[in-house]
């Protein structure tokens, strides 16, 4: 087994299918420089589907798994943009609290918490340095 870590591009959001709750993403093929693998997800079921060379030969491909954390970022992004100081901290809490009880009942937790939470720390971290953050915000998240 190949232990380097190579960097994997990031996946490019293609559609989001409002009526089938279909979102496709691209990614260039990293084997093949004509190639450009689409993968979809549906958002109801949380199957996914790649037209890559390892999906063709039914291997579990690391798009899949890119792209479910590429929607849940995508939909932690527009969430948390929209709430009160207060209302991201007790949402980067919860899902902390997510990611902590999954992993101590079952060993891993769930990529949509893991999400959530980097996306609502880095949402506060923002803030902070912008100097948007509201003091009781701030003083809440040292006290906890
Ligand atoms: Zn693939």
């Amino acid at each position: 087994m190949n232990t380097t870590q190579t960097a994997r591009p990031a996946l490019r959001f293609l559609s989001a299918d409002t009526t089938t709750g279909i979102v496709a993403y691209a990614v260039a093929s990293q084997h093949d420089a004509s190639r450009t693998n689409i993968i979809s997800l549906d958002t109801q079921t949380g199957a996914t589907f790649c037209t890559c060379r390892a999906s063709e030969c039914n291997h579990t491909c690391w798009h899949e798994t890119a792209i479910v954390a590429a929607w849940a970022n995508e939909q932690a992004q527009r969430e948390v943009i929209w709430l009160t100081d207060a209302q991201l901290v007790r949402y980067g809490k919860k899902h902390a609290l997510c990611v902590a009880t999954y992993q101590a009942r079952t060993g891993r937790s769930r990529i949509e918490d893991r999400v959530a939470l980097l996306v609502a720390r880095g949402e506060y971290r923002r803030r902070v340095r912008l100097s948007l953050i509201e003091r009781d915000a701030l003083i809440s998240q040292r006290a906890a």
